[in-house]
C-alpha cells in the first residue's frame, strides 16, 4: 500500500476531542441518564427527578436539590478532564460515582445541553452547549440545586441515532439505570417521569422511589427500596446478608431459591456503592446457588460489596460498571460462602419449623 502524499499530523481541537470521547460514555439515553444522575448524587441531592421523552431521544432532564455549581465555575464544569471529585494524585482513592471529568462536556458534544444551577449564597446561573459550542453564562431563576436538560440526543450524529432501538426499549433502558441507583442510594428520592405526552405519543407514566427519612437503618431502607422496586414478592422472600472476609464485607438481600427467575433479571451487585456487571461477580452468585437451584433457574439479589477503595479499581472503562479488585478470589469467596452459609441456615430453619 503507498501513499500518495505525505500524512499531516493535526492536534484535534476540542470540539473534535469531546465527540470522540462521548462515543466511549453516552452510547444511549440510559447512559446520558446515568452519568447525571451519578452527579446528582455525587451533589448530595436528597431528591432526584428524571424527566424522559421519547425514549430519551428528544429530552432527558434531571433536576437535583444538591450543592449546585457557581456561576464561574459552570463553563469549567462543561469542559473536559475538570472535576471537583478528585486532585488527580491518587486514582485508587475514589469515593465518588464520577472522577473523570467527561460527562457534561461529552454530553455537550453529542446534544443539546443546558445546564442551570444554584449553589448556596449565589445567584442561579444557566449556561448552554449545542454542537461543543459553549454560549455565555446567563442569570437563570432556580432554588437550589442543578437542573441539567439535554434535547436532541445524537442529532449531529445520524449513524448513532441509527443504532438507538424503540422508545419503549431505550426508556426501558432508562428506567433500569434509575432503579439500580435508586437501589445503591435509598436514602435518597428519585421520580422517573415519561414527558412522552407533550409529543403526543407517550402516556405520562411516573415511577417514584420515595426516600424515607424517618428510618435511620440502611438495612431497612434497603429492604423497604427492594420492596418498591423488585416488588414485595421479593422483599418477603429475600433474606438479609451480611458477612465479611479480608476486608471486604457484603450486605444486601438474596432471594431464597424458591424465589428465583427464569433469567438473570434480578441481579443487583454494587461494589463502594456503584452499580457494576461483572462477570466474576454474577459468576460467584451463581456458584452460590449451586446446589440450591436447578440450572435453569437464576437466583434473584441485591447485593453490597464495600471495601477500601485502594482494594479495587474503577477506572477500567469510561463507563465505570467495570472493576477490577485487587484480591479476585477474596470477592468471590466473600459472596460463594456468605450466600451458601445464609441459604443452608434459612434451609435449616424451614426443615426444622416443618419437623416441629
Ligand atoms: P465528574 O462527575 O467526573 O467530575 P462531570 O463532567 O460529570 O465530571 O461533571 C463535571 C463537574 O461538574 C463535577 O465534578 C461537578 O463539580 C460539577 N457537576 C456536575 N453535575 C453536577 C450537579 N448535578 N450538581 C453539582 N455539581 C455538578
Ligand atoms: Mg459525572
Amino acid at each position: 500500500h503507498i501513499l500518495d502524499s505525505q500524512p499531516v499530523i493535526r492536534q484535534l481541537d476540542d470540539a473534535a476531542i469531546n465527540r470522540i470521547a462521548a462515543g466511549e460514555v453516552v452510547e444511549r439515553p440510559a447512559s446520558a441518564v446515568k452519568e447525571l444522575v451519578e452527579n446528582a448524587l455525587d451533589a448530595g441531592a436528597t431528591r432526584i427527578d428524571v424527566t424522559v421523552a421519547d425514549g430519551g431521544k428528544t429530552l432527558i432532564r434531571v433536576a437535583d436539590d444538591g450543592c449546585g455549581i457557581t456561576p464561574e465555575a459552570l463553563p469549567l464544569a462543561l469542559s473536559r478532564h475538570a472535576t471537583s471529585k478528585i486532585d488527580g494524585t491518587d486514582l485508587l482513592n475514589i469515593h465518588s460515582f464520577g472522577f473523570r471529568g467527561e460527562a457534561l462536556p461529552s454530553l455537550g458534544a453529542v446534544g443539546r445541553l443546558s445546564l442551570t444551577s444554584r449553589a448556596k449564597g449565589h445567584d442561579a446561573a444557566e449556561v448552554r452547549v449545542s454542537g461543543g459550542q459553549l454560549g455565555e453564562v446567563k442569570p437563570a431563576a432556580l432554588n437550589k440545586g442543578t437542573v441539567v436538560e439535554l434535547r436532541d440526543l445524537f442529532y449531529a450524529t445520524p449513524a448513532r441515532l441509527k443504532f438507538l432501538r424503540t422508545d419503549r426499549a431505550e426508556m426501558q433502558a432508562v428506567s433500569d439505570v434509575v432503579k439500580r441507583l435508586a437501589m445503591a442510594e435509598p436514602h435518597v428520592g428519585f421520580t422517573l417521569r415519561d414527558a412522552s405526552g407533550a409529543s403526543g405519543k407517550g402516556g405520562d407514566a411516573r415511577v417514584t422511589f420515595r426516600a424515607d427519612p424517618e428510618t435511620g437503618d440502611l438495612f431497612d431502607a434497603l429492604h423497604g427500596r427492594l420492596a418498591s422496586i423488585l416488588g414485595r414478592e421479593f422483599a418477603e422472600n429475600a433474606l438479609a446478608i451480611d458477612a465479611t472476609r479480608d476486608g471486604i464485607r457484603m450486605t444486601g438481600y438474596a432471594a431464597l431459591p424458591t424465589y428465583s427467575r427464569g433469567a438473570a433479571v434480578a441481579q443487583f451487585l454494587f461494589v463502594n456503592g456503584r452499580p457494576v456487571k461483572d462477570k466474576l461477580l454474577t459468576g460467584a452468585l451463581r456458584a452460590a446457588y449451586f446446589d440450591f437451584l436447578s440450572r435453569d433457574r437464576h437466583p434473584a439479589a441485591a447485593l453490597f460489596l464495600d471495601c477500601d477503595p485502594h482494594l479495587v479499581d474503577v477506572n477500567v472503562h469510561p463507563a465505570k460498571s467495570e472493576v477490577r479488585f485487587r484480591d479476585p478470589g477474596t470477592a468471590r469467596g466473600l459472596i460463594v460462602s456468605g450466600l451458601r452459609h445464609a441459604l443452608a441456615e434459612a434451609g435449616h430453619r424451614a426443615s426444622t419449623t416443618v419437623a416441629g
